[in-house]
């Protein structure tokens, strides 16, 4: 590989005491990273990408900080979207930048984003922080390192540092429908390991006693992009609409060309041999065409089909529904979130609501037409204990009622409120009292080590 110019890291969640037995967490690269990645070899940059997850796994003493100095990177690019990932992905930035001083040390993510002032403010170790959407900031960025122009006030989104005071640039951008269509979201030649990383575990266990013996998953998969942007403001969301407007400035839902998503899909999975895809990204559920669509040709075009984990925002339609039947891999599965049983909570607290009644009738279509389905349920801080009792009851209804082998159902208790969520930006009205509010309380709340990174 030509000499690196610009590193982009994924920086796990690290739990555990010992540097011979501990865990990672967050393990999937943000989707953004690969077309930030290859929007900079499109301009002749160099990139890398470095999971450093992957590389403990294959060396517990991977020094992230000795690797950018051996390699001389000028510039270098950590990915800190999910707040678990705060006090890790912090500590390595002050380690890269410790030991290479004149190496210039910048954040994006979601996450870094919705604290960037703070950042600037507080963490002399971080130069820039990209405030929202990325490629064209990427390169703009890149742009000014390598040619040592010390004046980054054009570049778009950047929250930066200069005489000591943080400097908040004009332009801001999001992607349009144009601009998203020409991003590729395949940039695995340019992650370090890459085979590696497409089956590497939701929660990486290691052990210094067995190093070799990894809990790999069974499939290899890959996230991938549809568009970006939602219309719905579910209360404990920080990816809805109101959160991305105040975070990134995006204020619409931007959907990429089925055709283009389906032929960069089909050619992924022919290049590496990949089990299963996961979307997440339905923004109108009343109208799912352009994912019909995009099923249709992925039909039409794969003789072997591929699995489909798919999450929906509502109820899918039965268009949809037999469309997914029709065109994707046997163990594709359906993914819905009523969250809870109490469907005025729904009401309140849930984008795209719909009744007990019409998740039933839509459960019965799924069984009929034999495709796999899971349910996720939530239980909130702000639940009663009825409310908890009622969301038992009404799993318990559906497992036994159903007595399907199609039907899974998750119950899971959420206690970390994401930063921007409408819960975050109006407790009072929601009667709640906060217990994260400040950068420094999600990175206290996501310390789960000494340093191991
Ligand atoms: S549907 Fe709700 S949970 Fe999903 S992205 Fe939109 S606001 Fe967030």
């Amino acid at each position: 590989m030509a000499k690196t110019d610009c590193l982009l890291i994924h920086v796990p969640q690290v739990r555990g005491f010992s540097k011979k037995d501990f865990k990672l967490f967050i393990n999937y690269i943000a989707i953004g990273v690969f077309s930030m990645c290859n929007e900079l070899a499109k301009n002749k940059f160099k990139p890398q990408i470095i999971h450093l997850g992957v590389e403990k796994s294959f060396d517990a003493d991977f020094d992230i900080a000795d690797y950018v100095k051996k390699n001389k990177i000028k510039m270098v690019g950590l990915s800190l979207h999910w707040h678990y990932q705060a006090y890790d992905t912090l500590n390595v930035a002050r380690k890269i930048k410790e030991i290479n001083p004149d190496t210039f040390i910048f954040l994006g993510g979601i996450m870094s984003s919705a604290f960037a002032d703070d950042i600037i403010k507080k963490y002399s170790y971080i130069d820039a922080v990209i405030k929202g959407e990325g490629e064209k900031s990427i390169v703009e960025l890149a742009q000014k390192i390598h040619s040592q122009d010390k004046n980054l006030s054009s570049v778009s989104n950047l929250r930066w540092r200069k005489n000591g005071k943080i400097v908040k640039n004009k332009k801001i951008w999001f992607a349009n429908e144009e601009e998203l269509n020409s991003y590729s979201f395949d940039a695995l030649k340019y992650l370090k390991n890459y085979e590696r990383y497409l089956k590497f575990p939701f929660i990486y266990n290691y052990n210094a006693e067995k190093p070799d013996e990894i809990n790999y998953r069974k499939k290899s998969s890959f996230v991938c992009c549809l568009g970006r942007g939602c219309p719905g403001n579910c209360s404990w969301c920080g990816g809805g609409y109101e959160a991305m407007k105040k975070i990134t400035g995006r204020n619409c839902v931007t959907l990429r060309n089925p055709k283009i998503a389906a032929k960069e899909f089909i050619n992924f999975k022919k290049k590496y041999n990949l089990d299963e895809y996961y979307f997440c990204f339905d923004p109108f559920p009343k109208n799912q065409q352009y994912l019909i669509e995009l099923f249709e040709i992925l039909g039409k075009e794969m003789p072997n089909k591929i699995d489909i984990m798919f999450e929906c925002f509502g109820l899918p339609t039965k268009e949809f529904i037999d469309s997914f039947k029709k065109n994707l891999g046997k163990d594709s599965q359906i993914i819905i979130s009523p969250e809870f049983a109490s469907e005025e909570l729904r009401k309140e607290h849930r984008a795209f609501w719909f009744s007990n009644r019409e998740l039933f009738d839509c459960l019965e279509y799924l069984i009929k037409k034999e495709v796999k389905t899971l349910l996720y349920f939530s239980v909130l801080p702000f639940e009663s204990d009825e409310d908890k009792k009622a969301t038992k009851e009404l799993i318990n209804k559906i497992m036994i009622d159903k007595r399907s082998e199609f039907v899974e159902a998750i119950n899971q208790q959420i206690n970390d409120i994401e930063p921007y969520c409408p819960l975050a930006l109006n407790a009072e009205k929601y009667g709640i009292t906060l217990r994260l509010k400040t950068l420094e309380d999600y990175i206290n709340n996501s310390k789960g080590h000494r340093d191991l990174l």
